[in-house]
This record gives C-alpha cells, structure tokens and sequence, in this order.
C-alpha cells in the first residue's frame, strides 16, 4: 500500500500547469482486483477479503501521457475507485467508493475524469447528484462525465460497420437493443433508427412505462420481452448489465447474429458465441499506438496497450479537444449532434472501434 499512497503523494504535489484528464474505474471481480494488486505488488491488497476491501481508499494508480496523430499531447490519471461489483449489494459502501474517488481526482488537479463502468451508474442510480459535499470539498460536476455519448457512438458503429461484413443488410434487418432504455441504450436507439435506418428496431427492457416513452419519442420500435426478441434479431446490442446466470437458447438465434456485447462485464462470448453467431465487445476502442500504461493489462483487453472502454476513451477527448466540460450527464440527455461530435474526435485523435475477433475494423475492411 506504501507504493500506492507514494505515488499519489508525489503526483498530487507536482504542479499542473497544464489541464488533465482522468479516468475512474474498478476491477470486473474481487478475484479480479486481487491479482491487479498482485501484479502491481500490493501484496496487502492481495489477499484481502472483501471487507478489507470495503475499507480501502480510492488509489491514484498511474500517470499517463497520449499523443494525438495530430501532435497534441495530454496528461492524465488512473483512479481506481477500489470499488467490486460484490459490494454492489451494499448501498452506503457503493456511494462511499464512488465519492471518494471524484473526491480523489478533483483533488488531484484532474480537469476532465470518465466515471467507468459501474461507477457513473452508481452515480445516477443512487442519486449522488445529491451528494456534492464530500468532507471539506464540494464536487464541481463540470470536471466529470459519465463517457456514454462516446459509448453510444462506438457501438453504433460496431454494428454499421461489422453488420455487413457478416452478410446482414441493416437495412433489411431487425435489431434488438437489450436495455433500450437506458442512458446509452436510448441514444444507440435513436442513431439506429434515424441515422442508419435499420428496418427494425425490437426494445427491450422489464419497465414498461419507459419503454412505451421510447417507442413514443422514436416513432416506432416494437416492444418485446428478451425470449421473443432474441428469436427474431439480426443484430443483438446488450446494454445491460446481465445476471451471470442469463442463459440463451443458441439454436433459436438466427444465423448470421451479430452480438454486441455492449455491457459490462463482457461475458456473452462464451454463452453464445457459435457458428454464425458472432460476438464482438462493445464499446471497446483501440488507439493507434501503444500508450505505456499497466491499467488495462488485466481489464481482459486482447491488445491491453491500445484497448480502452470507449468511456474512458471520452475523457481524452475531451482533454484533446480542449473541452474540459461534463459533455455526458445526467439520464437520457445524449443528442445525435453530441454523438456526431465526439465521433469524429474519435477518429480525428486516432481511436478506433474494435471490429469482430478482437481485431480493429479497418484491418476487417482491408482483409
Ligand atoms: P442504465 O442504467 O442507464 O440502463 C440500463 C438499461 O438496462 C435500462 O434500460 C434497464 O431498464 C435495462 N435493464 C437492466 N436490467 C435488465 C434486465 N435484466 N433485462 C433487460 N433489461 C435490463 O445503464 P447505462 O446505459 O449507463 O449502461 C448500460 C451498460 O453499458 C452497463 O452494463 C454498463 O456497465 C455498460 N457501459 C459500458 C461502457 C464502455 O465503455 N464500454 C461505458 C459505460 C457503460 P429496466 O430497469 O427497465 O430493465
């Protein structure tokens, strides 16, 4: 622990003069967070229960530089929130973690920071937005961003772009989105339907009433339980998390199936992945370079120096762009104008959407 809290002394006292950004995020698994601390060579960490967990501080990680291929070049921060999905169960832990973590990267100078995985649902599903005072600081909610409108933007062009390659003809196709009504879910609704034209879009989600204010909002969409939806899709986003314990009837997928597995943690691949189905991770972008960081070697990223959730991808962006605002916020709020923004920063500062069999899209164009 001593190594972890030197380091977050030593960047805390260097002076910024230049903004940064910031990244929170969290392990996939206690298992999992226990051998990132192994790796790291925190052995106190190691082998701690999940209580010992509970009680640990949010941790300033590791610096990092990018480059743009434009020849900017920004600084930022890995926090992790020391947060599992095992506590997820426990509300004031849950909150606590998340808190302490913005706490840790406003403290620490970083102008624009993701709120990755389970933490920016946390946050709005616990209505932190009530929380501002953590101790002697108040949050300044401009230096955050949940990173969905990016999100939203990768995955819809993981299925614009894959879809074909497959032989589906979106245009012909149904396509179920699972968790339709959700922050990102909403947005990738709304792309599919007024920006790619799929024939078909199929909701889902168990709220009715949010639903039926979707299918309003879109102009159509038909709403259809899990079961009925899967044997009808051409195309499947996930963007829910699932139970673990979701079983899917293969036989009853259609062939060819495109699998976006958008939520997190990514684990369709083993559950359906078969001959015709394929499974692509969603939300997941490679940069064009290495970037030097340790962060995502155990985040289960084939290409751990170039992949990153999109999310966090968003923070950079932002930092690139020079637009250290809370650009993704709050539920239900991303527009097509915000989602063509962040796209073609995307691809102006060198990220990729990753393609099918972990490798990027244009290497599947070319092959
Ligand atoms: P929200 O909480 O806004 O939305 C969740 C959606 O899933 C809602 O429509 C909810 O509706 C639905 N849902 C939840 N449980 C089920 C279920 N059992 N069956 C069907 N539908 C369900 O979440 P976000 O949009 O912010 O995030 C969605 C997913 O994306 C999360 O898993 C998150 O971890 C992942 N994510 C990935 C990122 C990346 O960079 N790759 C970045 C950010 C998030 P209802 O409650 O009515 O069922």
């Amino acid at each position: 622990m001593g190594g972890w809290q030197q380091l977050f002394c030593r960047a805390s006292r260097s002076p910024l003069r230049l903004p940064m950004f910031g990244l929170i995020g969290h392990s996939t698994n206690l298992e999992e967070a226990r051998a990132k601390a192994r790796f790291l060579g925190y052995e106190e960490y190691a082998s701690g229960d999940l209580d010992m967990w509970c009680s640990a501080p949010p941790q300033l990680v590791e610096r990092i530089t990018v480059t743009s291929p434009t020849g900017k070049q920004i600084e930022g921060a890995y926090i992790d929130s020391v947060f599992v999905p095992e506590m997820l169960g426990r509300f004031k832990t849950a909150r606590r973690k998340v808190l302490n973590a913005m706490e840790l990267a406003q403290k620490s100078g970083l102008d624009i920071t993701a709120l990755g995985g389970f933490t920016s649902i946390i946050f709005e599903n616990f209505n932190l937005l009530q929380q501002q005072h953590i101790r002697n600081t108040t949050l300044d909610w401009q230096r955050f961003t949940t990173g969905n409108t990016h999100t939203a933007w990768v995955i819809c062009r993981q299925v614009e772009t894959i879809a074909p390659t497959i032989g589906i003809d979106l245009a012909k196709a149904s396509v179920a989105v699972v968790g339709a009504t959700g922050d990102i879910g909403s947005a990738v609704c709304r792309w599919l339907s007024q920006r790619t034209g799929v024939a078909e879009l199929l909701l889902v989600a168990r709220q009715q009433a949010p639903l039926e204010a979707l299918q309003l909002e879109l102009g159509g969409g038909r709403i259809l339980p899990l079961e009925e939806a899967l044997t009808q899709a051409d195309v499947v986003v996930w963007v829910a998390s699932l139970p673990q314990t979701l079983s899917i009837d293969r036989e009853r997928l259609h062939r060819p199936c495109l699998m976006v597995d958008g939520g997190y943690p990514k684990n369709l691949d083993s559950k359906v992945a078969c001959e015709g189905v394929h499974v692509v991770k969603g939300g997941i972008v490679e940069f064009g370079s290495d970037i030097g960081w340790q962060m995502m070697e155990v985040a289960e990223m084939t290409n751990p120096q170039r992949q990153m959730f999109a999310c966090f991808a968003e923070a950079m962006l932002l930092d690139f762009e020079d637009h250290h605002t809370n650009f993704s916020w709050g539920r239900n709020n991303i527009s097509l104008e915000r989602m063509d923004w962040i796209g073609a920063a995307s691809v102006r500062h060198g990220f990729q959407a990753l393609g099918l069999e972990e490798r990027p899209l244009a290497s599947l164009v070319n092959a």
